[in-house]
């Protein structure tokens, strides 16, 4: 530990490799009360490719007015044409974002749907139904060219104003995105209070209704503390595709809308530690992460990024 790497310890039953979907800075950034300039973010991005990360979500192509934060992707995405071999996803609410994603020579996109009724009025204007039948065309087209669609499923633990969400809900509305065409699905707590038990239990349901381990990946959120045992179960499972956020972007602890993104770092050291291979270089992610928090004014909400920082 002294040269800032866990201790190799492997576990049975795990596998061997996990790709992590880097989500920063997309959901990290927008979720922060500042905007980071164009160039900043650019170059973080470029630290990120540099330390090993293959997937990057980069922004997000929905209306400019709705999230300021990400309102440059026009401008940024043309300075990450020089990253070879990593996947640089956007994320795409509709046809619109559709057409400028394509516009830009985006080959990944995602889409945000909602498990429960009260989120996806709340966050898409519309109800479960309709905010599927919006997705229908957008996925339809990008599969016609070609393009990986990702099917982000929010809400599928709990949710704040309908309480704990029942697993035969989700499980629902995760096969109706995948029947819409989506190559695969992201489970996310968004509120972050699911358990261990419960993510099994979601799990198993949705490979009984015939929905493989393969399509699936996770995003948890940190706010009860829970984010790493639920990564845990999940890998258990034989999940292999694991949502995080670099230095714990979008979840600061000083703001009270903070949404406790899995931060990327806390989530490597236990990986490598359990011998399982990210391809992350922690020490360069670390740096990256810093670098960031320092342009954001506050230190890392990440543990692991804290536990290797120099004494100030
Ligand atoms: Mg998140």
């Amino acid at each position: 530990m002294a040269d800032g790497l866990p201790m190799r310890v492997p576990a049975p039953g795990l596998p061997a490799r996990v790709r992590i979907h880097e989500v920063g800075p997309r959901d990290g950034l927008q979720n922060e009360k500042a905007t980071v300039p164009t160039e900043v973010k650019a170059e973080f991005i470029h630290r990120l490719a540099a330390a090993g990360l293959t997937t990057i979500e980069a922004t997000s192509l929905v209306r400019p007015d709705w999230v300021p934060q990400l309102a440059d992707a026009e401008a940024l995405y043309p300075r990450l044409a020089g990253l070879e071999g990593v996947d640089l996803p956007v994320l795409v609410p509709n046809e619109r974002g559709l057409g400028r994603a394509l516009a830009l020579g985006v080959r990944r996109i995602a889409v945000f749907g909602s498990a429960t009724e009260t989120f996806a009025r709340r966050n898409l204007n519309r109800t479960v139904d309709e905010s599927l039948a919006m997705f229908e065309p957008v996925v339809a087209r990008a599969r016609a060219e070609r393009v990986h669609v990702r099917g982000y499923l929010s809400m599928c633990f709990g949710d704040p104003w309908e309480g704990p969400v029942p697993v035969r809900r989700v499980v629902g509305v995760a096969r109706r995105l995948l029947d819409l065409g989506c190559d695969e699905l992201s489970l996310g707590d968004t509120i972050g209070t699911a358990t261990p038990g419960h993510v099994r239990a979601l799990l198993t349901a949705l490979n009984e209704e015939g929905v493989p381990t393969s399509a699936l990946g996770v995003h948890f959120h940190d706010t009860y503390g829970q984010a790493l045992a639920n990564t845990f179960a999940a890998l258990e499972h034989g999940v292999t595709t694991v949502d995080a956020s670099a230095g714990g972007l979008g979840g600061c602890p000083y703001a009270k809308s903070a949404t406790g993104n899995l931060a990327t770092e806390d989530l490597v050291w236990m990986l490598h530690g359990l011998g399982i291979e990210t391809g992350v270089d922690l020490a360069r992610l670390t740096e990256a992460s810093l670098r960031l928090a320092a342009q954001l004014g506050r230190p890392s909400p990440s543990r692991t990024v804290r536990a290797l920082s120099p004494e100030e």
